[in-house]
């Protein structure tokens, strides 16, 4: 091999910070903050404070390779915290606020983290957990100086303490191969799991999901990430936006649908992104309320499948296209997102709809996805064919945090746990999670399907199909469905609609009206509807 002779210029974070004070000094970044009215600055702003807090923290006694975690929404300052800390050295851990606080004292004491900031929304469950977290050394309020009571809270106020620092801060040069962000898995199943993003996963991470076949960003969208910055880093939008000069408008947690809409018609929002539950509630506004979605133009939707209906609804009635995106923690997340190509487009516009409406997106260069069966052989990519789904590529995950073990197979794969097929124009469609799929009759029956079957019916909200026992077929389908607001829905109705849908054998054998339970991560919690029910057939 001969050598090559260019520059092994380190990818790091910082490098987008230094970028973007120079190239989009003056592009706008907007945000809702908890109890603080709007907050207003620029790229210019976003690199004075993050250098202020990279001072603050090295103050604080963090070097590079500890960790510091965060309890924050989706606000500038959570931003700030994204370049900051990681442009040090040093590692965020963006802890998940929704998870069980035996789950958040887990995941803090398996960072072993040094100090912990917090929006004051956490301000109870941080004085409740103190006792518990012995290697957080510091407490941060992500407060103004104004709101900030020393004499009730015992933390550090962070406008008064970053006000003190210098807003130069001398970014030092490392291995892009150091870790950046650790981020754990919602862990639903046993201890939530480490994912230790690197800086050179965040940098390839973010500039793919900017490119034209994946959020297809440019310097003249304004971009509101409403999933949130401490799920898998809000899908990496803080990277891909500002490398791309995008403005920023940030929800905080105010995501019900009329907060949403008046920052994306005062703002001028084009690009916003978040869980499926979300836009059902934004959609079920606009409907209700007859108001347009404004500049609005794209909406990347994912972490569960989006039902065809919505997909449909935002484009034929709002002019606005959905991305729908697959893939998960380990994945940094980005694995495929649904966009058109031009041989998809030449067959027109129905059949193209059809394919990007129901698909979970398309091979984006950087993920290799191959699917196998249960002995490991490779299935073809007929769009028939469904099996495990395996990844691997640069921004995939190869070890969970303080493992001894690889979580690869001996070729370097990751196994996602996902069931899914994949066609020969380069569309993955996932029919389902393996621990979710249901098995009756020793065939097997996707939950995902049926799901989107029923949420296309007129009056349902949110519906979700599990397996639970049956004395004959081992499992049979039910279907739990949450009804909008005033619908009067009866069981038949919905049979009456499912039929000309769904193959005969598939229907569920059951069909009641009930809340439908999230996980942490936004996600219709199957395991505690299969508990809810599990004797439901058993007869
Ligand atoms: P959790 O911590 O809840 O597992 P992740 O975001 O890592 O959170 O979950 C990843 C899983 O979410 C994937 O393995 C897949 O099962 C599901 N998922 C993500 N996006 C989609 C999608 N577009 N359609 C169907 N399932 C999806």
């Amino acid at each position: 091999m001969l050598p090559g002779l260019m520059q092994s210029f380190p990818l790091q974070i910082s490098t987008i910070l230094k970028h973007v004070e120079v190239a989009h000094h003056d592009r706008e970044i907007v945000s809702r903050l908890v109890d603080e009215p709007i907050w207003r600055y620029t790229y210019g702003g976003l690199g004075k404070r993050s250098a202020q807090l990279a001072h603050l923290i090295r103050h604080l006694g963090v070097r590079p390779g500890d960790r510091v975690s965060s309890l924050a929404w989706n606000t500038h300052r959570h931003m700030e915290l994204f370049y900051g800390v990681t442009g040090t050295g040093a590692v965020l851990h963006t802890a998940n606020p929704r998870l069980s606080d035996d789950q958040i004292i887990f995941t803090i004491n398996h960072a072993e983290s040094l100090v912990l900031f917090y929006d004051r929304t956490f301000a109870a469950l941080v004085d409740r957990l103190k006792p518990q977290m012995p290697t957080v050394k510091h407490y941060v309020l992500l407060s103004d100086e104004e709101r900030f009571d020393p004499g009730k809270v015992d933390a550090i106020c962070y406008e008064a303490a970053i006000a003190a620092e210098p807003d130069r801060f001398d970014w030092p040069t490392f291995d892009e191969n150091a870790g950046a962000f650790l981020c754990y898995t919602s862990g639903t199943t046993g201890d939530p799991k480490g994912v230790l993003y690197s800086h050179r996963s965040v940098v390839l991470h973010g500039l793919a999901g900017g490119l034209s076949g994946a959020f297809g960003l440019s310097a003249f969208d304004v971009v509101m990430p409403c999933s949130s910055l401490y799920h898998a880093n809000a899908w990496g939008l803080p990277f891909a936006g500002a490398i791309n000069g995008c403005k920023f408008v940030l929800p905080c947690e105010k995501m019900d649908a009329g907060s949403l809409h008046e920052l994306i018609e005062t703002e001028g929002v084009t690009f916003t992104g978040g869980v499926p539950t979300i836009w059902t509630m934004y959609l079920d506004y606009l409907a209700r309320t007859g108001k347009s979605a404004g500049a609005l133009k794209r909406v990347v939707i994912g972490g569960s499948a989006v039902p065809r209906a919505m997909a449909q609804t935002f484009q034929t009635v709002y002019g606005v296209s959905v991305l729908q995106i697959w893939g998960m923690t380990e994945t940094s997340p980005l694995g495929v997102v649904a966009t058109p190509t031009p041989s998809l487009a030449a067959k027109g516009e129905d059949e193209m709809n059809d394919v990007i409406w129901t698909r979970q997106g398309r091979f984006q260069f950087g993920v290799e996805l191959k699917i196998v069966d249960d002995n490991g052989d490779d299935l073809p990519h007929d769009g028939e064919s469904s099996g495990a789904l395996l990844v691997r590529g640069p921004w995939v995950l190869e070890k969970y945090y303080r493992a001894q073990m690889s979580a690869l197979d001996e070729n370097g794969w990751f196994d996602t746990g996902d069931i899914a097929t994949l066609d020969p124009q380069g569309f993955m469609r996932i029919t389902d999670r393996k621990k979710d799929v249901i098995k009756s009759g020793g065939e097997w029956i996707s939950s995902i399907d049926i799901e989107n079957a029923a949420v296309a019916c007129p009056g349902v909200r949110v519906a979700a199909v599990v397996g639970v026992f049956h004395p004959k077929w081992e499992e049979r389908p039910i279907l739990i469905i949450e009804r909008h607001d005033g619908a009067d829905l009866t069981e038949a109705d919905v049979r009456v609609f499912l039929e000309p849908h769904i193959v005969k054998w598939w229907t569920p054998d059951l069909v009641l009206f009930d809340t439908v339970p999230l996980t942490a991560t936004g996600k219709i919690d199957k395991k505690q509807i299969r508990d809810r029910y599990k004797n439901a057939l058993a007869g």
